[in-house]
């Protein structure tokens, strides 16, 4: 799998905190390792609606179980990931973990969407339709249940294929949603034509808003942004209760944020869970 983009004179660090700064191209080495041992793990967080608190959805988040650094968060390897051009099978992984734990919570009654963070790059691929509708065959799932988070530099590469990967999974029914929107290089001139289920707020915005009247405007716009283009909107990142009121006020359709729950294990998730208990 490695791609045309991964040079061998690539030397990047993978951030401050790791003690012995990792090179990008040990880092491809293991993580082409974890993929066939099966080291990566999901987790879910719930999407809750604002209106009455119950989970209509939930985001799948990767996490690396390292043999030796422990768990690891995708900002440790997705980097090298998307360099190196191991993203495509880590995102078909994902999808594939994703699509199997989502049939599990249908088959006991749970209609919950599963939505799946993919990359500028996954898109772009030739086979990425091929790929995502054939894992929807493979589990019978109706594409409506599924989600796809992109961002918003996924449509700044003017890429035809991009655009014409996501009309027609759009067309097949499977959901788009801007992730981290706000925080990319878009102009809303990109927004135009691509067909989307949701704008995702990004917690930038979310974290400060009952303090900072430019993010109470911000997030405003998006809300209404998103009333025009026909979508829902989520805040993401949201913290504390008085956030919750202040968006569901705001009128944002759906939340997310450690408030309700922090990313965990489907086994945990799958445990029977009184829905009005989350708010
Ligand atoms: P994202 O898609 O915007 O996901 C939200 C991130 O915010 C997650 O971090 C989540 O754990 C964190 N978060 C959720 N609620 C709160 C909160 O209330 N407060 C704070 N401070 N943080 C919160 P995580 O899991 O480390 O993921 C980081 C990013 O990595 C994701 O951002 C997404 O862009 C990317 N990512 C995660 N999983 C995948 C994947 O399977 N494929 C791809 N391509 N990207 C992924
Ligand atoms: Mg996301
Ligand atoms: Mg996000
Ligand atoms: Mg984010």
């Amino acid at each position: 799998y490695q791609g045309k983009r991964g040079t061998a004179d690539i030397v990047v660090y993978t951030g401050e905190r790791t003690a012995h700064p990792t090179q990008w191209l040990v880092v491809q080495a293991e993580l082409r390792h974890a993929l066939e041992r099966d080291e990566l793990v999901l987790c879910y967080q719930p999407k809750v609606r604002l209106a009455d608190g119950t989970i209509c959805g939930v985001e799948a988040l990767v996490r690396w179980q390292h043999p030796e650094r422990g768990l690891l968060p995708p900002s440790e390897f997705l980097p090298a990931a998307e360099q190196s051009g191991l993203i495509e099978p880590l995102t078909a992984w994902v999808l594939r973990r994703a699509l199997a734990d989502q049939a599990a919570w249908t088959a006991a009654g749970r209609d919950w969407t599963v939505s799946v963070n993919v990359s500028a790059r996954n898109v772009e691929a030739a086979d990425f339709t091929g790929v995502v509708e054939s894992l929807l065959a493979e589990f019978g799932t109706a594409p409506d249940r599924l989600i796809l988070e992109i961002t918003e530099t996924a449509m700044v590469d003017d890429k035809v294929t991009a655009l014409t990967a996501i009309r027609r999974l759009a067309d097949g029914g499977v959901g788009f949603s801007v992730d981290d929107f706000g925080t990319g290089y878009t102009s809303l001139d990109r927004l135009r034509g691509v067909p989307l289920v949701e704008l995702k707020i990004d917690r930038t915005f979310v974290a400060t808003v009952l303090d900072e009247p430019e993010n109470q405007a911000i997030v405003h716009a998006v809300i209404a942004l998103s009333r025009g283009l026909g979508c829902r909107v989520t805040a993401e990142g949201v913290e504390s209760a008085e956030i919750a009121d202040w968006l569901a006020a705001a009128g944002c359709d759906e939340a997310q944020g450690y408030y309700y729950s922090r990313p965990m294990p489907w086994a945990q998730i799958s445990v029977p869970m009184p829905e009005e208990a989350i708010r």
